[in-house]
């Protein structure tokens, strides 16, 4: 497909002051000169060019979200926001308000974002019942690991006689599948949206990892006309054969407009923080000398180990999910005995002797920071003692780890700029820093959030770009934080457009 060249006037790069005009053609990068300040300058040679005046705004590479699920995330826009709970029966209080008086039966009602790692008191279904009747009700954390299913909705999913109501890791997995699973236009339509709200964020591409087959979910959108991302799709253990009987290696192109790649083969060995089901070397405080007082191990290392070497002598990089530092330890050690690079998704809680690994091992830290702002208090407490080592992206660094910026929307917003600023600042509502001491550069920030290992655009790179009001080098936290957008390039075709 063919546009026409495109001047970008009168920008400036991350950390200049000196204008520059960034000439694109055939979506690439093609020249970067100092900006010759007139509009019938190189224009007025050349009545192909189109020229889009920045008038001293900056240009800076389009920026990737590293780890994203998302149907789910697009579906939470249109969830009740449970998000403000501060216990169980807050989060009862504010189903009953979504519901109304005397419910019965009808659609199952969705909320999504509870915290409850610091709750008084106790999730039940039986407090749901009381406010929904017989009208189902799922609520799902924040983190994705657990489901609070009322008696009506503990029945809709095949669970009658549970307990409590409340499901975790691949109980609750199975209840996000289902939920999931609406009609294909639907979540298409909001995928739509999402993907606009992320372009308009200056985002270019998504390595995307839903629990799904993601490829067919993909290649429809694409024949329906989405084109507004790049996205690297992940495979999960249950499609591993599926993949490899199709010939997906990690990186192949599976589409025409060369938007849609294989991404990763994700494999997810422990549960997390908020639901104390990270698998850690030291008990949870509250749970000693409980079953499972150490976190969930949920892929033991010779059930990885096989995994791994069946997806890479495959041609599949594995992104491992691991949160406690005892699962981080094992992970790094399937990596080192197979010998394989790949990413380690999340890596929040490490031995201080498994951080130099990373960079030894040419593993990718894939981190989320925005989660430490969430879940700072709830860190503070269930690893107490153990949070100078947790969320430790200046340690990773300055081993030599190379980073990979990501959200895990809808855990945190689809929004590099919030990741950014979570990552420099380690603060947020105006609270004091967390561990100041592992924040790092908004250059590491931003060359994390983008493909090109640089902050500054390169010639002869494909012309994904995003203009910004403020310098992300130089932008306050709360600048930073809230980044306004004015422009995203893909490939040198706009996404999203405000100027
Ligand atoms: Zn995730």
């Amino acid at each position: 497909m063919s546009v026409p060249p495109l001047l970008l006037a009168g920008g400036r790069l991350p950390g200049g002051a000196a204008p520059v005009d960034v000439l694109i053609v055939d979506g690439l990068v093609a020249e970067i000169t100092a900006a010759s300040g007139s509009s019938t300058g190189r224009a007025g040679r050349d009545r192909q060019l189109e020229r889009i005046d920045l008038d001293g705004r900056f240009i800076v590479p389009g920026l990737w979200d590293n780890h994203v699920h998302f149907s789910q995330w697009a579906a939470v826009s249109r969830r009740l926001d449970v998000s403000a709970a501060r216990s169980a029966a807050e989060a009862v209080a504010l189903v009953g308000a979504a519901i109304g008086a005397g419910s019965a039966g009808g659609e199952v009602l969705v909320g999504f974002g509870f915290r409850d790692g610091l709750w008084p008191d106790e999730p039940t279904a039986a407090t749901l019942d009381a406010v929904a009747g017989s009208r189902p009700v799922v609520l799902v954390s924040g983190d994705l690991h657990c489901c609070w299913l009322n008696s009506a909705a503990l029945a809709h999913f095949g669970r009658d006689g549970h307990p409590t109501g409340v499901l975790r890791e691949e109980d609750a997995f199975a209840v996000h599948r289902a939920l999931d699973d609406v009609p294909a236009e639907t979540i298409d339509a909001w995928a739509l949206d999402a993907a606009r709200a992320a372009a308009a964020r200056g985002v270019v591409g998504i390595v995307d990892l839903e629990m799904a087959w993601n490829r067919s979910v993909w290649e429809r959108r694409a024949a329906a006309g989405h084109d507004l991302l790049r996205v690297e799709f992940g495979v999960y253990p249950q499609h591993l054969e599926r993949a490899i009987a199709e010939g997906l290696r990690t990186g192949d192109e599976v589409d025409e407009a060369g938007l849609l790649r294989v991404g990763p083969f994700k494999v997810i060995t422990d549960g997390s923080l908020n639901t104390r089901t990270a698998y850690c070397f030291d008990e949870y405080p509250g749970l000693e000398g409980h079953a499972d007082s150490r976190g969930l191990l949920t892929v033991p290392p010779d059930e990885l180990r096989a995994l791994l070497e069946r997806a890479t002598a495959s041609g599949l990089v594995p992104a491992v999910h691991a949160i406690g530092d005892h699962a981080n330890r094992l992970v790094l050690d399937a990596f080192e005995t197979i010998g394989c690079t790949g990413s380690l998704e999340h890596a929040q809680l490490l031995a201080l002797t498994d951080v130099p690994r990373f960079a030894a091992l040419g593993v990718v830290a894939s981190v989320q920071p925005e989660h430490a702002m969430d879940d700072r208090d709830v860190a503070d407490r269930y690893w107490a003692g153990r949070t100078h080592r947790s969320f430790a992206l200046r340690s990773l660094l300055e081993a030599g780890a190379q980073l990979a910026l990501g959200s895990d929307a809808p855990v945190a917003p689809l929004d590099p700029w919030i990741t950014m600023a979570a990552a420099v600042t380690r603060s947020r509502d105006g609270r004091p820093p967390w561990h100041p001491e592992q924040r790092i550069p908004a250059t590491a920030a931003l060359t994390a959030s983008t493909r090109g290992a640089a902050v500054s655009i390169q010639v002869g790179a494909a012309a994904d770009l995003a203009v910004t009001e403020a310098d992300p080098l130089a932008a306050d936290a709360a600048t930073l934080r809230a980044m306004p957008v004015a422009l995203t390039l893909l490939a040198g075709r706009p996404t999203h457009r405000a100027l």
